[in-house]
């Protein structure tokens, strides 16, 4: 089979030497991530981190938005059906909480914590909205060059969950803002993303794409030695500070979360949660057509 033939959901690219780019190829799905998807991002990381001509990783994706997350169709997908499992940790299929946990674990946290640790430089390449899940593809990415239109919210406090999977929010943001977005649903916009440290640069959108390509290809003249322990040190130093201790600590509470909706509402997230994100999205696409943004208020 041929490598392009391996991939129905992404595209695996080598745009210039020696770089290679994965792109999310659902636009009409605005990317939402099925298990195929994950299953083949994953197939195309190891295939870009094993091959020794490529030095540099850039995660792009097709149309007007990078992710809007979690494609919430495909919860009749099971783990192992598009790809070995990497966790190993088993009980996917096992009924109540621990199947789900299991395959949570899997298929968000696992792939998350593995892509953010891969020997190369990554840079996530972003435009247009990035909603919940859709960050769990940006944050384990090394640097984020984002267009003008680019912005990202996590919403799913509506939900009754704490926030996506791969809960880096504090580290991402700050504790502060982490906790605006998460609390009130509200997305945040590039140039304010940049300011809190999240995104690297800014560049319109018609120039995002060659940016990042002349960012990866400047970042790959280093010996990839000095970049891998780059990465790893910095990776580390977080690591110290118990970034993946307080990230597994949150999996945990999300996962109590799915048990509590469970109980109450029958399903693992609260029905009601769809309703106000969806309002709340209305509403401020109709402020944006109607208002026109006001000035300071003089006081
Ligand atoms: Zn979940």
């Amino acid at each position: 089979m041929s490598q392009a033939a391996d991939f129905t959901e992404i595209r695996y690219e080598r745009p210039a030497e020696p770089v290679a780019r994965i792109v999310l190829a659902r636009p009409d799905k605005r990317n939402a991530q099925d298990m195929k998807m994950l299953y083949q991002l994953n197939k195309a990381f190891d295939r870009a981190a094993q091959d020794d001509t490529v030095k540099v990783i850039i995660l792009s994706a097709d149309g007007p938005h990078f992710s809007s997350g979690h494609d919430l169709s495909d919860f009749g997908s099971q783990v192992g059906e598009h790809g070995a499992p990497i966790t190993g940790g088993g009980g996917f299929a096992r009924p109540g909480p621990e199947g789900y946990m299991a395959r949570e674990e899997e298929i968000y946290l696992g792939f998350c914590w593995r892509w953010r640790n891969l020997p190369k430089p990554t840079i996530a390449q972003v435009q247009g909205k990035v909603i919940a899940g859709g960050l769990m593809l940006v944050w384990p990415c090394d640097l984020v060059i984002a267009s003008e239109d680019a912005e990202f919210s996590d919403p799913v406090v509506a939900f009754g969950v704490n926030g996506h999977e791969f809960f880096v929010h504090a580290w991402e943001l700050g504790h502060r803002k982490a906790k605006e977005l998460l609390f009130t649903g509200d997305s945040i916009g590039a140039l304010e993303a940049k300011e809190l440290g999240m995104v690297n640069q800014v560049v319109p959108r018609d120039q995002l794409e060659a940016f990042t390509l002349q960012m990866a290809q400047k970042i790959a003249k280093r010996p990839s030695v000095g970049l891998r322990f780059a990465k790893m040190s910095v990776n580390q130093s977080l690591e110290a500070q118990g970034m993946w201790t307080a990230v597994q600590s949150a999996f945990n509470l999300h996962h109590v979360a799915h048990a509590h909706n469970w109980v109450l509402h029958g399903r693992v997230v609260d029905p009601a949660g769809a309703d106000i994100v969806r309002r709340e999205a209305k509403a401020g696409r109709k402020s944006q057509e109607t208002t026109p943004a006001l000035p300071p208020a003089d006081q």
